[in-house]
């Protein structure tokens, strides 16, 4: 061993949040890259990706911090304060490979050992599921967000293609649901979908939350320009669709739905 890698640091696992989620101490990002690589992911158009070389969606990497450094630098953080965390905002907590690299599961372990003040899940995969007895000893200190974008296949396989399939997470949903755990349904951005969308989240999720590609990308639309989302919504023949407007009717239709405080627009919604 080099005397420079005698004194390699494991990654921190702890980010100051900033930005969109401000009103979070940390974020959490136990990969970096995704391989769900969705059409609109707004990674696409930061440093992470702009120079790694291969295109966004075909690589992964799990950090490698082992359970005890992770714990050391929880039991620092707590100490500081009051812990609130999002995990993630850079890439999906619970990729392909998690099922292997348990990863975000010992981080979950940690947290059940010394609990934040809140946690907030944020995934597009069922694999969520298998963490369920760690999350339900987290009570109300953990709230699992699933993306639901659409009620439509067809929109989903075109738009996100290798991201896990619709029915699965609406499956995800009700079992989370079912086993007392704190869930949101995450319709961000909100794609093109069926007349019965609305309906269907206010049936099957507690909560709600709204976002669109003009106020949800952290560039008021920018992001989502540059990445070419107009011209997608074109191909799919559905242009006229791609206004802010269509967000703002469906949330009015949502709210006349659920009850009251079930509903929200953009940030509000994925904060503590
Ligand atoms: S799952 Fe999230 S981080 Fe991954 S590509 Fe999709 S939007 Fe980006």
């Amino acid at each position: 061993m080099t005397a420079a890698e005698g004194n390699k640091r494991p990654p921190r696992l702890l980010n100051p949040a900033s930005g969109y989620l401000t009103g979070y101490s940390y974020t959490i990002n136990p990969y970096i890259g995704c391989v769900f690589g969705c059409s609109y992911c707004y990674v696409r158009r930061m440093p992470v990706a702009l120079f790694r070389g291969q295109p966004w969606g075909e690589w992964i990497e799990a950090k490698g911090v082992d359970q005890n450094s992770f714990r050391r630098e929880w039991q620092k953080a707590l100490i500081k304060g009051p812990v609130t965390v999002f995990m993630s905002s850079a890439t999906d907590p619970y990729q392909p490979s998690e099922y292997k690299s348990r990863l975000t599961r010992m981080i979950l372990e940690v947290m059940v050992e010394s609990p934040p003040e809140f946690v907030l899940v944020q995934t597009r995969s069922p694999l969520v599921l298998r963490d369920a007895d760690l999350l339900k000893q987290l009570g109300a200190r953990v709230r699992v967000s699933m993306t639901v974008e659409t009620d439509l296949e067809p929109v989903r396989k075109r738009l996100t293609p290798a991201a896990p399939p619709l029915a699965s997470r609406w499956r995800a949903i009700r079992m989370l649901r079912e086993q007392g755990i704190p869930v949101q349904a995450a319709v961000s951005p909100l794609l093109p979908c069926s007349d019965g969308f609305a309906a269907r989240l206010a049936e099957e999720a507690p909560r709600v939350v709204i976002d669109d590609f003009f106020r949800g990308d952290g560039s008021a639309g920018k992001r989502s320009a540059q990445l070419g989302m107009r011209e997608r919504y074109r191909e799919l023949g559905l242009e006229k669709l791609y206004e802010p407007r269509t967000a703002d009717r469906f949330a009015a239709e949502l709210c006349s739905l659920m009850p009251h405080g079930a509903v929200y627009f953009g940030q509000d919604g994925f904060l503590p």
